[in-house]
């Protein structure tokens, strides 16, 4: 991040985009782009980039991007898909940029499979007879097809398949992902008005089913998971008792299994239901997710939530934490399927919170799928956790501490370290306090950049002798991780003193953007 000249903020692009003003130079016209025409708008004044074959005029935004010029100015005049990904694919290009759009690039042939390799991948049974029946013509089998006979070649153990079948009142889409120790939040599930859509994480691909439905369902989805082998079942219940010719039309992702990156983010409505005031500017958000939604946030991910700010679709990522009753961490974490707590500051002068602020109860607001790079095993790996939070870089800690206290049988001590400017903005300090107090293996501590006279706790702000002081092992060669998330310098700092402090990068995982 860079910072922006006044005036140059989101919500003056938005306005700018408002304005009618034309910032493509081409009078509203949209046209066909060669790879030679892009390549030959590479200046800061005249600027165009593809994204996702579609191409931007980007220069009127250069004063406007969070990232800075620098890095828009690294994919000038080129498909800048990949870089895009990379740092913010969330952002909400398409809206965003939509006054700048210049046009399409030009589509090149692709060579079409041959016969023979069809034949052979239907023999070789990669694609069961019934989803090529299902599917309504060669043509759009080509690129499936073609990405299955990669995959094929790449990982063969891997190919992921579905079935499905009835009985009066069910139906029960059956998937074969041969993935051991699939757990049900690896499964995304979400059915609404005929329309079907189930997502399997594997790593970092996905398979996804999706079509619409045949017949009408009820809400009710339930998903089963036969964890030792990987097989996942979709339930579904028929509105009607009658018999299905087919499950339905295969929809645009339907069978497909590529990298998550690739896959657009996936929104769903969900109903504000309570706000609760958690310190002088912090709320929690409680929301229900859709009856036909089966979505469970793992430990350590974070979600997108996108909102239409003066026209324009904004999304920012925020991280779910568990009810505040959960603190009592004596029970596994119960993730009750239904609702997402999000504990989120309100920033007076804040785009997107401002705008969460005015929900009201019954409001709807769009969630994505879950995302982040924390993988569980790591905390279930070591004997001494230690956690470094500044400000709402709290969020991920909480269903952490709740994982590494009930579900983690070797855990030694669990050490929070929590940065905050003052003491009214601690959040959840009674809490915390309470549960040092109950459990043994955890402790708090709590340090202050901007304290009161009356403060005699730690002050300050993150640093080598702090750390050093705070992070004693339980025995000399435990194993550790150590997790932080703060402000992005809070973060960068901190990481740089874990290293001059001698541990490794295996042992730190940073929550970063
Ligand atoms: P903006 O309009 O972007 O900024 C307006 C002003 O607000 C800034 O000038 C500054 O004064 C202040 N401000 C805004 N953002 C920050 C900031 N990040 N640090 C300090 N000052 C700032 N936030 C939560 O409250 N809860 C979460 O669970 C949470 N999870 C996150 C997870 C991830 C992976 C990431 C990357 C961020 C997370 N955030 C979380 C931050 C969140 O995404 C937004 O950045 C934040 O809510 C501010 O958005 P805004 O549009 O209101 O502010
Ligand atoms: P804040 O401004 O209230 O600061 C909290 C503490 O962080 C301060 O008391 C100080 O100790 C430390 N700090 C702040 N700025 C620092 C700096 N420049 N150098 C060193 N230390 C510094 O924090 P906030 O407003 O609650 O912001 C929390 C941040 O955490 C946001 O930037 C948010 O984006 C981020 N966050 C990230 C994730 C994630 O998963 N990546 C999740 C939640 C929050």
């Amino acid at each position: 991040q860079v910072p922006l000249k006044p005036g140059r903020s989101l919500m003056d692009w938005i306005r700018l985009t408002k304005s009618g003003k034309d910032l493509t130079g081409l009078k509203g016209r949209l046209i066909e782009v060669t790879e030679d025409e892009l390549s030959k708008h590479n200046k800061k004044e005249d600027c165009w980039i593809c994204i996702r074959g579609f191409v931007y005029n980007v220069t009127p935004y250069m004063e406007y991007h969070p990232g800075g010029e620098d890095e828009l100015m690294r994919a000038a005049g080129t498909d800048g898909t990949d870089l895009f990904d990379q740092v913010h694919r969330w952002v909400n290009y398409e809206s965003m940029l939509k006054e700048c759009l210049v046009g399409r690039m030009a589509v090149k042939p692709i060579a079409a499979p041959k016969a023979n390799i069809l034949m052979t991948l239907l023999f070789a049974g990669v694609l069961p007879e019934k989803k090529v029946l299902a599917t309504s013509s060669a043509k759009d089998l080509s690129p499936r097809l073609s990405s299955f006979f990669f995959l094929f070649l790449l990982y063969p153990g891997f190919i992921t398949s579905y079935d499905w079948f009835q009985t009066d009142s069910l139906i029960t889409i059956v998937i074969y992902t041969k993935q051991k120790d699939m757990d049900a939040e690896l499964v995304i599930v979400d059915c609404q008005d005929k329309q079907l859509r189930g997502e399997i994480i594997m790593d970092d691909h996905s398979y996804l089913v999706e079509v619409d439905l045949d017949h009408a369902v009820s809400e009710d989805v339930a998903v089963n998971i036969a964890e030792k082998v990987g097989k996942v079942e979709i339930i579904l219940s028929k509105k009607d008792n009658i018999h299905w010719k087919m499950l339905g039309q295969p929809r645009e992702g339907h069978n497909t299994f590529i990298k998550r990156i690739d896959r657009g983010l996936f929104f769903r409505k969900c109903k504000l239901v309570s706000k609760t005031q958690v310190t002088h500017d912090t709320k929690l958000f409680c929301l229900l997710l859709p009856k036909g939604t089966h979505l469970c946030v793992p430990t350590g991910q974070h979600v997108y939530l996108k909102q239409v700010i003066a026209g324009t679709e904004v999304v920012k990522p925020y991280t779910p934490v568990l009810p505040f009753s959960s603190l009592d961490f004596e029970e596994p974490p119960c993730h009750d399927g239904v609702h997402i707590y999000l504990m989120i500051k309100i920033y007076s002068h804040g785009l997107f919170t401002q705008a969460l602020d005015h929900l009201q109860i019954g409001d709807y607001i769009s969630v994505s799928n879950p995302e982040g790079n924390f993988k569980k095993s790591q905390v279930q790996t070591s004997e001494d956790l230690f956690l470094l939070a500044g400000g709402t870089g709290f969020t991920p800690m909480v269903k952490l501490l709740n994982f590494a206290l009930t579900e983690v049988s070797c855990r030694r001590t669990v050490k929070l370290m929590f940065f905050n400017k003052t003491e009214d903005d601690i959040l959840w300090r009674n809490q915390l306090e309470q549960l040092a107090l109950k459990d043994e293996r955890f402790e708090v501590q709590f340090i202050l950049s901007q304290p009161s006279k009356e403060w005699v706790g730690k002050q300050g702000k993150i640093s080598s002798s702090l750390l050093s002081e705070f992070m004693k092992r339980s025995r000399r060669d435990s194993k550790v991780l150590i997790c932080i998330c703060g402000p992005a310098p809070f973060t960068e700092q901190g990481v740089q003193y874990l290293k001059d402090l001698g541990y490794s990068q295996e042992e730190i995982h940073a929550f970063t953007a």
